[in-house]
């Protein structure tokens, strides 16, 4: 029997996880021909999302656990779980229920029908506010536009991968992850399914103002070195603007010998070059600063605990 994993990080989602092992214990349950496992990874919570989880290990054998060491954020969360992963394809998908279930049954079909990477691609967002609808919006539309690898727009973390496309995905450990960029980037035969992301089920966004800046950043440049291209064309862009100017102020200089030209135009153009070239290292810094994060090659996340680690191996059994 193939087996199927479903990967879900969980921070501080106490008030979630009773509904999530319902939903997931019934609706995936109606996949009889696939032996499930649901890989829990506990991103440091402090609430008593761990107790919940090992609980449920406790009745439910197909529930493991992993327990990361102090918070180290969704991205690398969904890191650990993919590592820990055994199933034939893997679902990752988050622990409040935004993304249903039952969608997962559609992602599995696709599968099925001999896709590699299957994502799911949000109609509508319930329960988020217009900011989150329409930063979330526009930074989809320029990830598309700036990233080499062809991006769908409006997908989040909810996908399926094969055993190759995850085999691959493993083998990538940058530092600074952008899980969906990185899935795209893979290639291989993809499907969508379109579906409506519903609201939060219980306990509030984990994602404040900082974080989401941090991530939308952390997509960008981790996806793209469009922006260090863009600088350098505004770089040149103003190079050529200050060469006119130049000849524009010789041209004043020849042609009316009693014109003063005043120090505003130049002071101008100080400014200007001035803040083009600090904006301009100041994105060099931010790869930089990359570099430097990936040269230490510290491991992305630390292991606390393990429950269940070898269970569904039995579970494998044919
Ligand atoms: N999450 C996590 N570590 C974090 C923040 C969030 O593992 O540091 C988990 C969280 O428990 C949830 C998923 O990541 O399962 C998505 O977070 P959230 O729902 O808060 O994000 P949003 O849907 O608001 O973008
Ligand atoms: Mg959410």
């Amino acid at each position: 029997m193939q087996l199927l994993s479903v990967v879900i990080p969980v921070y501080c989602e106490e008030a979630a996880l009773p509904s999530l092992f319902h939903r997931l214990t019934t609706v995936l349950g109606e996949l009889e021909d696939l032996a499930l496992e649901v890989v829990l990874v506990d991103d440091g919570s402090t609430d008593r999302s761990w107790e919940m989880i090992q609980a449920q290990h406790a009745v439910d054998e197909r529930f493991v656990g992993l327990r990361l060491s102090r918070n180290f954020g969704h991205q690398i969360a969904l890191t650990a779980g993919l590592d820990h992963a055994r199933g034939d394809a893997v679902v990752v998908m988050d622990a409040d229920l935004q993304d249903p279930p039952e969608v997962v049954i559609e992602l599995v079909e696709q599968w099925r029908r001999g896709h590699a990477v299957v994502y799911g691609r949000r109609r509508s967002r319930a329960g988020e506010g217009w900011f989150k609808r329409v930063t979330a919006r526009g930074f989809y539309r320029i990830m598309q536009r700036i990233s080499p690898s062809p991006t769908p727009l409006d997908v989040g973390d909810f996908y399926l991968l094969d055993r190759r496309a995850l085999a691959q995905l493993r083998v990538m450990r940058e530092r600074h992850r952008y899980l969906r960029g990185m899935v795209f980037w893979l290639g291989y035969s993809r499907a969508e399914v379109v579906y409506d992301r519903h609201a939060r089920h219980a306990g509030s966004t984990k994602f404040d103002l900082g974080r989401m800046l941090r991530f939308a950043m952390d997509g960008a440049l981790s996806s793209s070195s469009a922006p260090l291209t863009m600088a350098s064309y505004v770089g040149m862009a103003s190079a050529l603007l200050g060469l006119f100017l130049g000849l524009w102020a010789v041209w004043e200089k020849l042609t009316d010998p009693s014109a003063v030209i005043g120090w505003a135009s130049t002071v101008v153009i100080v400014l200007f070059l001035g803040g083009v070239q600090l904006a301009t290292i100041g994105l060099l810094g931010l790869y930089v600063g990359r570099i430097y994060d990936e040269a230490k090659r510290r491991p992305l996340y630390l292991l606390d605990q393990v429950i269940g680690g070898s269970v569904s191996d039995v579970a494998l059994e044919e």
